[in-house]
């Protein structure tokens, strides 16, 4: 029996785990699979861990979805979670700006995609000019061919956005904000191509595909926990406190991996499904390094700062708001305690300097800004706030990295690549890493399948 070995137990290393453990429409027995995680958890960077304040388990940082992540919702298929999402259908988000306004961008009635066209003609917080010159790039969205996109690759959002004609205005309470929340990067930085690509994926595929899907349980338990039970059952070894520490190659053929403890795993194939900087680790001193020629230093690490709150009232705010012009972005409301108080979390993407990490310096800033959604919010209705920094919640999407985003197959015979940050086309998402476990998993499926014929 082939036996595969997988380095990191994240999203995109479940999701290769998932695939190749299948059974159901495949003529020949999956292979043995044994999956390395470093940490003593699964989920790499999603996550959940219980919390005193907290009746039920608090993620890492709210994750967003949206309808078009058809691979991740296959995946939740697979592990027995697809009802487990609440469905915004047709977008239904409220905005807030620092000085007042409040408007709602949400489909219309009219079929796909002018309902869509219906959003952005009501979404008020632009002048109609502003919302027409939003109009006009959809409309060039719609008629970009590969060449377009692949063109853009080298050309920054706001470059590009400057070059459609959007005003400061459409820039700072559209782009700015959409750019933000899909890509975790500013829109000085971020690639033009992989907006144009998200963007066209959101509002001109399924009407579905602008539904904005939030988890409905905490993250672990709807990515992580079940599908560790079923590849368990399938018979995949899990090793927890398991670093790969390097790998071992015949020439130009990697043969299995060596780990931490002096133990060697043979393996007729070996997937990465690490983030760059743990796979440059790995591959230090080894001839891989220079054969695969991933330029690591390329993949600079973007912040996510998330704060849960909790309140004594209810702010009245709807699952998911947007805030503008203000330091927190987005606002999610998480339900209630078994003792009544309210919870919340906040998201700032791509945090800067300029926002503040610790509880006591955030408490004020909160109040300021979520009294725009709730305006009489006293200071002692605030009760607990718990910031959360993850450092290295995804790679910057820069302008001119698509082409050097590594693909699943590799200059090394049986080895193969996955993760968010490889060629995925996506920006560094769960959908993302999720089609790159699937697709490395798929060519060492046909690398096998064709070693038998
Ligand atoms: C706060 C936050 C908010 C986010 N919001 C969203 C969102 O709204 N929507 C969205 O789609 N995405 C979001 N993301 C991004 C998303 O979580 C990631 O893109 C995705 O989880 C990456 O998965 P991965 O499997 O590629 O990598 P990882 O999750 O990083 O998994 C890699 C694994 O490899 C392990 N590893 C490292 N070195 C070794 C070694 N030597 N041997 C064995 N194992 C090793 C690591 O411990 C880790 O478990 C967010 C991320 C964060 C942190």
């Amino acid at each position: 029996m082939k036996h595969v070995v997988i380095m990191g137990g994240g999203v995109a290393g479940l999701a290769a785990a998932l695939r190749l453990s299948r059974s159901a429409g495949r003529s020949s027995l999956p292979p043995r699979i044994t999956l390395l995680e470093a940490s003593p958890k699964l989920g790499g960077r999603v996550y959940s861990f219980a919390h005193a304040l907290s009746d039920s388990p608090l993620d890492n940082g709210q994750h967003v979805l949206m309808g078009c992540c058809v691979a991740a919702i296959e995946y939740l298929r697979e592990v027995g979670h697809e009802q487990n999402v609440e469905r915004l259908r047709g977008l239904a988000l409220p905005f807030f700006r620092a000085d007042g306004a409040r408007s709602r961008l949400e489909a219309g009635t009219l079929p796909h995609p002018l309902g869509m066209v219906q959003a952005f003609l009501r979404y008020d917080m632009l002048s109609l000019p502003d919302r027409l010159r939003i109009l006009r790039v959809a409309l060039r969205l719609r008629s970009m061919k590969e060449t377009d996109l692949a063109a853009l690759d080298a050309m920054s959002c706001e470059a590009w956005l400057r070059s459609m004609g959007q005003s400061p205005a459409a820039i700072d309470y559209f782009w700015h904000p959409v750019i933000l929340a899909t890509l975790n990067a500013d829109h000085e930085r971020a690639s033009a191509k992989l907006l144009a690509v998200v963007l066209r994926e959101i509002f001109l595929s399924t009407p579905e595909a602008a539904d904005v899907l939030l988890p409905a349980a905490p993250l672990g338990e709807l990515f992580i926990d079940p599908a560790a039970h079923l590849l368990e059952l399938r018979g995949v070894e899990l090793r927890l406190h398991a670093p790969a520490e390097t790998l071992r190659l015949d020439g130009d053929r990697c043969i299995g991996v060596e780990m931490k403890d002096g133990a060697f795993l043979e393996a007729d194939a070996v997937m990465s499904a690490m983030p760059a900087w743990a796979l440059r680790r790995v591959l230090e001193q080894t001839e891989a390094s220079t054969a695969l020629q991933v330029k690591y230093d390329s993949f600079l690490p973007s912040e996510i700062l998330s704060v849960h709150f909790w309140t004594s009232r209810d702010l009245d705010a709807g699952s998911m708001s947007g805030l503008l012009d203000t330091k927190l972005q987005w606002l999610f409301a998480k339900g209630r305690e078994s003792d009544g108080r309210y919870r919340y979390s906040c998201t700032v993407s791509a945090a800067g300097d300029d926002v503040p990490r610790s509880a006591g310096e955030l408490r004020p800033l909160l109040l300021e800004e979520l009294r725009l959604i709730c305006p009489d919010l006293a200071g002692d209705e605030l009760l607990d706030l718990l910031p959360l920094r993850e450092k290295r919640a995804t790679f910057v999407p820069a302008a001119g990295l698509e082409v050097v985003r590594p693909c699943a197959e590799t200059a090394i015979q049986g080895l193969f690549l996955a993760g968010d940050w490889t060629a995925t086309g996506f920006p560094a998402t769960i959908e993302g890493a999720i089609r790159s476990g699937y697709t490395a998993a798929e060519s060492i499926l046909t690398l096998f399948a064709g070693n038998q014929s």
